[in-house]
């Protein structure tokens, strides 16, 4: 980090400033509430990648979603034995009675949220949030935030990616991970349908891979979750029937719309809604239709941030893999974002090293948090930014460690993006289950097909080799893979200037080179 900047890959207070947030917060937090005590298991029960947390909780919103998410009971007690285990605690931050009114019946405290991690005890702290991601502590803040330190010091990695099984005509499977930054299509993804015939997909996760090198030297993948907690606007049977098919029974919604009978709604449903059903909002606005309105504003049916929670084994498209202890091999990384400008479809890593430069310098248009309209396009190395759980310099090195161990058989690396746009404005590529076509490129990159050439910015598709048959529209491959030379080198020189402020001293020798080389490629553009 350079001295006097904000930190944007995650936030340090001292032991001394965390111990006294904690007195503020805690004693007595729970009065008058049921403590409930989790015992979770990360991972298949007994597998050699699992871990064990035990959480405990005052919401029983948090229960029932955990018990969804993570492999939940006594069973996992009895497997801790002399074990160590992740200790998390969380609070809605109300004892009872409540002082202020309880809204939608969501207790929580805001004005004192805190979401707290302290990786050298292994320990999490969450208070006042009821919020998935702040309070069904397994998932961001113990398989990403503490998992990558208990990676960092066991050697291996834990990382924000799907993971996804494809099986080509003639029968060969490979598996791949990818990390795209929160609402860049992972969900999706995980659960695509593939278009071109013959091929399979199958599912083992769609948020978390925690991964490992067996002693033959495979990277094995293992989804340390048991459930999908996906966002519901935008899933319909039209763009993901998988997630339809998986969200039928023993599902928990949160701040979605309700129907008249008796089922769910959101935007994106439209087309999906019986004759002569009503809506309910989320907000309480019984009758509601698109011209409905709350506090002098447009409402929305569903919160855009409602949620759908579900066990991954209804999943369709679940792999027969997906609890094996093992793992699963992984022969592709992915990286991706929404790059609405200069950023091709699909390239390839020219290396490892090459590869981790690529997931460093990883960027996603993401909507502004503030005013909820302008885009902007932010970085967000690996799809970590929010969860590194120690210092991304370091985290950096520890992937290009890898590179050292002859024995390892180092996955091929590639960055995508399904989001880049025409002057019109408009998505040059179908995305969606139309993606089997960059995968099956992929695919047959991981055999060494002799279909790449070489870019600048990396190995890009030779002419034609991508599998357009049966597309019915025209897709402009032209523009697909453009290199503008002003782009590319406001994009090195803003890579830049984030590495110098964010990483600095710590920033790896090897990444450095990297931005370097891909400087001077540009150059020749
Ligand atoms: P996640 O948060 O990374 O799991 O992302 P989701 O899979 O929930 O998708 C986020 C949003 O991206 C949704 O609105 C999807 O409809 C959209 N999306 C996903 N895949 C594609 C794609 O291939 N092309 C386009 N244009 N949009 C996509
Ligand atoms: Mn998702």
């Amino acid at each position: 980090m350079k001295e006097g900047v904000e930190c944007l890959t995650g936030q340090w207070m001292s032991p001394d400033q965390l111990q006294g947030a904690f007195q503020e917060r805690f004693p007595g937090c729970m009065k008058g509430r049921t403590m409930y005590v989790i015992p979770f298991s990360m991972g298949p029960v007994g597998s050699p990648l699992s871990k064990i947390g035990i959480q405990l909780t005052d919401s029983p919103y948090v229960v029932v979603s955990m018990r969804i998410m993570t492999r939940m009971g006594a069973h996992v007690l009895e497997r801790l034995g002399d074990d160590t285990f992740v200790k998390c605690l969380h609070s809605v931050g109300q004892p009872l009675p409540m002082k202020t009114d309880l809204v939608n019946n969501w207790p929580c405290n805001p004005e004192k949220t805190i979401i707290t991690h302290i990786p050298d005890k292994r320990e999490i702290c969450s208070f006042g949030s009821g919020y998935g991601g702040n309070s069904l502590l397994g998932k961001k803040c113990f398989a990403l935030r503490i998992a990558s330190r208990i990676a960092k010091d066991e050697g291996w990695l834990a990382e924000h990616m799907l993971i996804l099984g494809l099986t080509n005509p003639q029968g060969e499977k490979k598996y791949v991970a990818a990390a795209f930054p929160s609402a860049c299509g992972k969900t999706n993804l995980a659960m695509i349908n593939p278009t071109i015939p013959g091929w399979k997909a199958e599912c083992i996760g769609d948020d978390i891979a925690w991964m490992k090198f067996d002693s033959a030297g495979r990277l094995r993948a293992i989804n340390p979750e048991y459930g999908f907690f996906g966002v519901a606007p935008g899933t319909s049977t039209k763009t993901n029937p998988n997630a339809m098919a998986t969200i039928q029974k023993n599902t928990v919604f949160t701040n979605v719309a309700e129907t008249s009978d008796g089922s769910f709604y959101w935007e994106g449903l439209e087309d999906e809604l019986p004759e002569g059903v009503n809506i309910r909002s989320y907000q309480g606005i019984e009758n509601w239709n698109k011209s409905s309105e709350f506090n002098g504003k447009k409402a929305l049916s569903a919160h855009a941030n409602s949620r759908f929670c579900t066990p991954a084994g209804q999943c369709p498209t679940m792999d027969p893999a997906w609890e094996d202890p093992e793992g699963v091999p992984i022969d592709a990384i992915i990286f991706g974002g929404r790059r609405p400008e200069g950023v091709p479809l699909v390239y390839e890593a020219f290396d490892w090293q090459h590869g981790v430069f690529v997931g460093a310098s990883m960027k996603s248009e993401a909507t502004a948090a503030a005013e909820h309209t302008k885009k902007v396009v932010m970085n967000d190395p690996f799809a970590m930014r929010p969860f590194f759980g120690y210092n991304i310099g370091r985290y950096l090195q520890h992937w290009l460690n890898f590179q050292q161990n002859k024995d390892y058989v180092l996955p091929k690396i590639f960055h995508v993006n399904w989001f880049r746009k025409s002057s019109e404005g408009k998505f040059l590529w179908p995305g969606f289950g139309e993606n089997t076509r960059v995968l099956e490129w992929i695919f047959r990159r991981c055999n060494n097909e002799d279909i790449a050439q070489k870019s600048p910015v990396g190995l890009i598709p030779k002419d034609n080799s991508i599998n357009l048959d049966g597309l019915n529209e025209k897709i402009d491959m032209e523009a697909l893979f453009q290199l503008p030379k002003e782009f590319w080198e406001k994009e090195v020189s803003e890579v830049e200037a984030y590495f110098e402020e964010q990483i600095n001293d710590d920033l790896p020798a090897g990444i450095r080179k990297e931005l370097g080389d891909l400087k001077n490629r540009i150059s020749e553009l």
